[in-house]
């Protein structure tokens, strides 16, 4: 593909990271790695400018890079276009009621600007245009090598970092910078792939309590009422990751689980929350996903009362709720798909979504029965397969998003579609493989990136380990690119005809879709009159027209296609042939 050519070859001969075949467009830099990131931020009462002062440590990949680029958003200009995809404008969650701010343009004078840039004590030149800080190197890189460089920034940030009121009137500050804008606050290589150890010191009046990732590691007061907090994220997290809580809290302390922290951080005010109800989720939540899926790989886990945002966010180590905790399976199964195993590109988002959508549902299954599940198994594959028919072109894996803020514009297809796709590959594999492939891909990618295709390979070999898995799917390529990389749903026209003297059962299937042939592993179902429970017969459906005859000694009542629905996204319709 062209773009993708075109990077390779302007990244030079030393590229250490090839990009993924689709990508998502961000400016990545090959040459460099962030390793770690501290920031010292000092928040106060009177105004909503903040002042960072940051170190942000990199690792050099290749030789001979001059100059490295932070993600920083710049001041709002008046003459800005209004732009909800923009990064760096203000959404209409910011409702800071100090500083500047409205105006056409939302954000106008708010973003941040830069105070210095040094390394060992020696300033470094740098530029700030377009909501990117250019830094040129002390000299140039050495493959091996590593840097730290010291920032000082300031300013009121238009989104990203929520300041303002919650609703019960107390100023508050929490983090909002899925999935692009943590560079309204903080200098960042501000994509999924950058992954990152970081620190946060915050220095703040002490009434209040501050919460962010990781483990606090000191609390210190200082003259005037003030407090330094610090928090330390040991395991690597992408920046929109960043969590920053500080507000006035109470904490409620769970029971460990699995030697693992738990805890529920609600504003005092908050009577509403059922904390016993909470605490029992997660601790059943956390066990199920444990076991099923691999070891957590993060240092605690805090529910968290927050505001700014909608629903809830998955914030790693750090969850925040903007209402009830009525998402917290979803959230917390975060922690291991999109937290710990971080899809490499916004276009493989449904490793993300997809994964917390069918383990949600797999929790359902596990705490509320098979009949739960199937119902909202079913209400999910609903909207997806509304969503497919009406968007034909849309597909799971984006095609090279053009802009990151655009990730989650075919949501429908993302997260219950996602998740169809796992059930499908589930019932392909059979429950032994699937969860020996789900076990193996996250071992292999935990703490790191990973693409569908790993997904894939990992799958793959599961099948090659079980000597009950079928040969055929020891290459899962025509799986991933037939519900992965398509658009539309496969539609498939079915007739069935009892022959009474051949004692046969005849049915002649027809995919109508247009975009192209699937190949169908499934089930028919067929009930007889007078018989209690129903005939099963595995099939194939992979040809324009795919006709089979099934020996059965009497006239079926009914004949189903897929009755569990392993494949939820096949819209079938069955009849009897006149
Ligand atoms: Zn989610």
């Amino acid at each position: 593909m062209m773009r993708t050519m075109m990077s390779l070859l302007m990244a030079g001969a030393s590229l250490a990271i090839a990009p993924p075949a689709m990508a998502d467009r961000y400016p990545l830099q090959h040459g460099l790695q962030v390793r770690d990131y501290a920031f010292d931020i000092a928040l106060s009462e009177e105004s909503d400018d903040i002042r960072v002062n940051e170190t942000v440590e990199v690792s050099f990949l290749a030789d001979g890079l001059k100059a490295i680029d932070l993600d920083l958003c710049n001041v709002v200009a008046a003459s800005a276009k209004p732009d909800p995809l923009e990064p760096c404008e203000a959404t209409e969650r910011q409702n800071t009621d100090l500083g500047p701010g409205s105006g056409p343009v939302p954000g106008v004078g708010r973003g941040m600007t830069m105070i210095s840039a040094t390394a060992g004590g020696t300033p470094l030149r740098f530029t700030h245009i377009g909501n990117r800080l250019h830094l040129t190197l002390p000299q140039p890189s050495r493959k091996g090598g590593r840097l730290a460089i010291d920032l000082a920034y300031h300013g009121v940030p238009a989104a990203g970092l929520f300041i303002g009121k919650n609703k019960y009137g107390d100023r508050v500050f929490f983090s909002d910078s899925w999935p692009n804008r943590a560079r309204n606050w903080l200098a960042t290589v501000d994509h999924i792939s950058a992954k990152a150890t970081k620190t946060v010191t915050v220095t703040a009046p002490s009434h209040y309590q501050v919460i962010s990732n990781g483990l606090e590691t000191r609390v210190a007061d200082l003259p005037g009422g003030l407090r330094a907090t610090t928090w330390r994220e040991a395991v690597p997290i992408p920046s929109w990751q960043f969590s920053l809580g500080v507000a006035p809290m109470t904490v409620t302390r769970f029971d460990q689980v699995r030697g693992v922290d738990f805890a529920a951080w609600l504003a005092p005010q908050n009577q509403a929350a059922d904390l016993s109800q909470a605490e029992a989720t997660s601790r059943a939540a956390f066990d199920f996903y444990s076991d099923y899926i691999g070891p957590y790989a993060f240092e605690k886990l805090a529910h968290v009362d927050a505001t700014g945002g909608r629903g809830a966010m998955e914030l790693a180590t750090s969850i925040f709720y903007f209402g009830d905790f009525r998402a917290m399976a979803h959230e917390m199964a975060h922690q291991w798909f999109g937290n710990a195993v971080t899809e490499a590109t916004w276009d493989d988002v449904w490793l993300s979504e997809g994964f917390a959508t069918y383990f949600d549902l797999l929790f359902t299954e596990h705490s509320r029965g098979h009949d739960t599940f199937l119902t909202s198994l079913r209400r999910g594959r609903d909207g997806a397969v509304k969503y497919a028919l009406a968007h034909p072109d849309s597909t799971v894996v984006h095609r090279d998003l053009a802009r990151d803020s655009e990730v989650l514009g075919n949501a429908p297809q993302i997260y219950a579609g996602g998740a169809m796709v796992l059930r499908t590959l589930n019932g392909v594999l059979g429950d032994r493989v699937f969860r020996a492939g789900i076990r193996s891909y996250y071992a292999r990618h935990v703490n790191g990136l990973a693409t569908s295709d790993d997904l894939r390979l990992a799958m793959e070999d599961a099948c090659r380990a079980d000597s009950g898995c079928e040969s055929e799917n020891n290459d899962l390529t025509w799986f991933f690119d037939q519900w992965l990389r398509r658009g539309g749903v496969p539609q498939v026209q079915g007739t069935w005809r009892y022959d009474p003297t051949r004692k046969v059962l005849e049915v002649a299937f027809t995919q109508t879709q247009k975009q192209g042939l699937y190949r169908l592993p499934t089930e028919l179902a067929v009930s007889l009159p007078g018989v209690a429970g129903e005939r099963r017969f595995k099939l194939v459906i992979d040809a324009p027209n795919t006709k089979l005859a099934f020996r059965l000694d009497a006239a079926p009542q009914d004949v189903a296609l897929d009755p569990d629905t392993w494949t939820p996204m096949l819209k079938a319709d069955v009849t009897q042939a006149r």
